[in-house]
């Protein structure tokens, strides 16, 4: 394991916990799909991974995500300097962009079929294209998704150019303005792209909003989904 991690770590815990015995401490970097770190007690031993995205991060940064996720197992606050430090770093350009590449890289994206039982999501979005956005919009790949997951109507998935859309709204006693709302809603995401990738976000800016009240029936598509 990198050295100095390790002695972060061991500096971090004897921080956060002075009166307690240091246990032993494996860290290293990962590579996983994604900004992803864990941290787990087993046995008494302290297992961290980190994303190897953070591999020649500052030392600041690096402390900042040993406080955190230390703080996190211990369930005690996170400071909020480190917070911040931690944030600040995930939402630079240079990360932003290599996160997205990672996950290109290494994520697996599972995609279906665009042809539901009862509408094709090709169809929505060539019409939507025409109707709203002058045929300017490339279509990305396009696909109901696996379960009928409802905290979710539909996404945009930039890493992998994909909109995704909830199966359960490829159904007969779905109104086509409902499902051409979440299709011109996930169109509006393709056209708008968020500004930055983590930290602030700002998803729905004020021209996506706008842009978005431009749909003819998006009262009542709303409280449709709202009496889902
Ligand atoms: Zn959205």
């Amino acid at each position: 394991m990198p050295r100095e991690l390790g002695k972060i770590f061991e500096e971090s815990f004897r921080v956060l916990r002075p009166c307690s015995a240091i246990p032993e401490v494996r860290v290293e970097f990962f590579a996983f799909a994604n900004l992803n770190h864990t941290i787990r007690l087993r046995d008494g031993r302290l297992l961290v991974r980190i994303s190897d995205l953070l591999k020649g991060a500052p030392e600041s940064v690096l402390r900042a995500i040993a406080h955190i996720l230390l703080a996190k197992i211990y369930r005690q606050p996170i400071e909020q300097k480190h917070a911040r430090r931690y944030r600040r770093y995930i939402a630079s350009q240079r990360i932003c962009r290599l996160v997205l590449l990672v996950r290109q890289l290494r994520g697996r994206k599972r995609m279906f079929s665009p042809n539901g039982h009862v509408y094709n999501l090709h169809a929505l979005f060539d019409d939507l294209n025409t109707r709203f956005f002058g045929q300017q919009l490339a279509r990305p790949q396009m696909s109901w998704s696996t379960d009928q997951a409802r905290w979710r109507l539909g996404h945009y998935d930039p890493a992998h150019n994909a909109i995704v859309v909830s199966r359960l709204f490829d159904h007969p006693r779905v109104p086509p303005y409902v499902i051409e709302y979440i299709v011109y809603h996930e169109m509006l995401h393709l056209k708008h792209p968020a500004k930055s990738c983590r930290g602030r976000r700002s998803v729905h800016s004020a021209d996506f909003q706008a842009e978005e009240k431009l749909f003819p029936q998006l009262e009542a598509a709303k409280c449709f989904l709202k009496c889902l």
